[in-house]
């Protein structure tokens, strides 16, 4: 929702309240307890729903940094690119964990530990960015990646 239709709920509560409060002073006034009987749950009616609007500002507010934090996530995870076994995230030429990245949502960068073998100091598991590497290779983690676990 809107924080400006919440915040216009919330500003015409206190006129109603306001004029809730003069036909209760009235009917005091005038001894109708009729009215004043009419009148009590009335005011507590819209005391509920102010309280109602509160907790609805709040959980779109929380909604809000909800949806600006997933579409950071998707934003950031359009960038990057399955290539040879490992991430590559956007124009960054630096290899990324594809585990770690599906299993703990991170982007962690990998360590070259000899010609076209990477390590993730995470999870530990080990890459070829050569293809030929592939088979015969644990290909759990999808069908195109060869790495090794541990
Ligand atoms: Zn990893």
């Amino acid at each position: 929702m809107d924080p400006t239709t919440i915040a216009a709920a919330t500003a015409a509560i206190k006129p109603t309240l306001d004029i809730i409060s003069g036909v209760i002073a009235i009917a005091e006034q005038s001894k109708d307890v009729t009215i004043k009987e009419k009148m009590l749950p009335l005011r507590e009616n819209i005391i509920t729903l102010r309280e109602c609007i509160s907790s609805l500002r709040e959980e779109n507010l929380s909604l809000h940094e909800e949806i600006k934090s997933l579409k950071k996530k998707l934003e950031n995870s359009s960038k990057l690119k399955f290539k040879n076994n490992v991430l590559y995230d956007g124009d960054d030429p630096n290899p990324y964990c594809p585990v770690c990245n599906s299993t703990i949502d991170k982007l962690v960068r990998l360590t070259n530990t000899s010609h076209k073998f990477y390590q993730c100091g995470k999870c530990k598991n080990t890459f070829s960015t050569n293809m030929s590497f592939i088979s015969g290779e644990d290909d759990s983690y999808g069908d195109r990646v060869a790495y090794r676990g541990h």
